[in-house]
């Protein structure tokens, strides 16, 4: 495993999920407008004895799309049946998800935007009116049959609204778009965490890992833990500023929350692009990394840090990741008569 994997926790540990995971509404932190706004449409759906309608969550990974879909669930009171757009690639099993559902159930489908272009169009109608029409048999003798659904809400998350095709975000009455979160927030979750797993944390140790998280919850958790081993191991069990410091640097991580490959892909784009612009491909290439990786998990933060820029012409490094790597930013001649 790589080590940013280790970070990114991406093969999450479900037992240690399940303790910290919030499961209602008020223990979810941050992304208050849609906490605001969920917590009005559950009201109102419960108030009207009908399903929710069907929500779409979109946002880069961690930031807590899984944990809303079990809070919404939860605060429905009904029961979820969860999936993922890769895994669903037959109409079939689509149906069979689908006709298992029980009133006000909700079906959660991860990765939407990777639903095949067939099972998408059976969940137009399905979304729509509530039901299904099943082909039996092939060839000459192939009919339909229409299945009558259960009032359902499906949730939706996906990394790359963009790759949804219009249709189906149409079909989604509640849309909410993650952000990343600031690091007070972040605190109050580490904080949160260590008290749930017992772990002793001094105030400055958890702001530090907050700091140092790239506004996301998941890795702030993971940090954490890894910090945690760190102080039992090298110190006396307390988690200080001292071993966090000690425990970040070797990890790799920086006083920005930048791990090795963030650092590694802004140093490509400096050292071998000449700070770019230069390709999305060619940069997965050069750091060995896949494209959509790079995209969905490294690009945003670092985009939204102002180290890296988005140009028609591909990704160029800023002023600011220059001086963060300690290299001096080129002089540009300025070329008269073009
Ligand atoms: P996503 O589905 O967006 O990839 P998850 O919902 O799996 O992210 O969240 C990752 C981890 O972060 C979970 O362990 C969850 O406990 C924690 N988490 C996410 N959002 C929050 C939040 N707002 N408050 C507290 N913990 C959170």
């Amino acid at each position: 495993m790589s080590e940013s994997n280790i970070i990114r926790n991406l093969d999450s540990d479900l037992d240690y999920e399940c303790k910290i995971r919030p499961q209602e509404l008020d223990n979810f932190s941050g992304q208050d407008k849609i906490v605001e706004n969920l917590t009005i449409f559950i009201k109102a759906a419960l108030m009207r004895g009908e399903s929710l309608d069907h929500v779409l969550l979109h946002g880069p990974p961690g930031l807590g799309k899984t944990t809303l879909a079990n809070i919404l669930c939860n605060e429905m009171g009904t029961s979820m049946k969860v999936t993922s757009g890769p895994v669903l690639d037959k109409p079939g099993d689509l149906a069979g998800l689908l006709t298992n559902l029980n009133e006000g159930d909700v079906l959660f489908i991860d990765e939407i935007h990777r639903l095949s272009p067939i099972v998408e169009e059976y969940l137009y109608s399905a979304m729509e009116d509530y039901k299904i029409d099943i082909v039996l048999d092939k060839g000459p003798s192939a009919r339909s049959i229409q299945i009558e659904l259960n009032p359902f809400t499906l949730i939706g998350a996906t990394t790359r609204s963009g790759l949804l095709t219009s249709p189906l975000r149409a079909r989604f009455g509640i849309q909410c778009h993650l952000e990343y979160y600031d690091s007070k927030t972040l605190a109050g979750i580490v904080k949160r965490s260590a008290s749930i797993l017992k772990i002793e944390i001094e105030p400055q140790a958890t702001l530090e890992i907050a700091l140092r998280s790239r506004g996301t919850p998941r890795i702030a958790n993971a940090l954490l833990r890894r910090v945690r081993d760190f102080a039992m191991v090298k110190g006396n069990g307390t988690i200080d500023l001292a071993i966090t410091t000690y425990a970040l640097t070797a990890l790799n991580i920086d006083a920005h929350g930048l791990d090795h490959m963030d650092n590694k892909i802004l140093t490509t784009i400096i050292n071998k692009f000449k700070g770019g612009p230069v390709g999305i491909t060619t940069i997965a290439t050069a750091v060995g990394e896949d494209s959509e990786t790079i995209e969905e998990v490294y690009e945003p933060f670092l985009i939204k840090e102002g180290f890296l820029k988005r140009t028609p012409r591909g990704r160029e490094a800023t002023d600011l990741a220059y001086s963060h790597l300690g290299i001096s930013i080129p002089v540009t001649t300025p070329t008269l008569f073009e």
